[in-house]
């Protein structure tokens, strides 16, 4: 069996019991969730979440990319939330890489040029958190009285500390 249809079976039991339909658009909690798509991290469970709660939002080192802006636009925007969390991790794999690493391995492998692509790799965990909370915070379209706070996650203990200076 293939992982998808693997899913696919676990997802036929998964909705044979549930029991979590009528909820409403809006978080119930009023929060938007940044971080990284890593496997290893569980927001849901390691913040306390709910079905409904939270708009989470994850990328390759929970970057503030143009896209992430987008979607906490619309997040505070139209669906009103109002508070932001950053959230990078111990262990991270783009602290291992750098966007010429990544451009050359491309090239090298599908004889494509990905030179105007920016991977947004880091090599300082707390400043990665302290650009993406800054950047957040430099939207116009983002409501300035939305709190952005920046945490890391350190993927042996499950413990979220936050980081100096990631507070606007
Ligand atoms: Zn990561």
């Amino acid at each position: 069996m293939s992982t998808t249809d693997a899913l696919l079976q676990n997802n036929r039991r998964y909705a044979a019991t549930f029991d979590q339909s009528g909820k409403p658009m809006p978080p119930a909690r009023n929060v938007a969730i940044l971080t990284c798509m890593d496997a290893r991290l569980h927001p849901e469970r390691f913040l306390g979440l709910e079905i409904g709660d939270a708009h989470v939002i994850r990328n390759a080192g929970g970057r503030a990319s143009d896209d992430v802006l987008r979607s906490l636009i619309i997040s505070s925007q139209l669906l009103g939330t109002r508070e932001y969390l950053v959230i990078h991790h111990s262990d991270c794999g783009m602290l291992t890489l750098s966007n010429d690493e990544v451009h050359n391995k491309l090239a090298a492998e599908t004889g494509a040029d990905a030179s105007d692509i920016d991977f947004l790799p880091f090599s300082d965990l707390e400043e990665s958190v302290r650009d993406d909370v800054r950047r957040i915070r430099q939207s116009p379209f983002i409501p300035a009285n939305i709190p952005v706070t920046g945490y890391i996650y350190d993927v042996d203990t499950g413990a979220l500390t936050p980081v100096d200076g990631a507070a606007v």
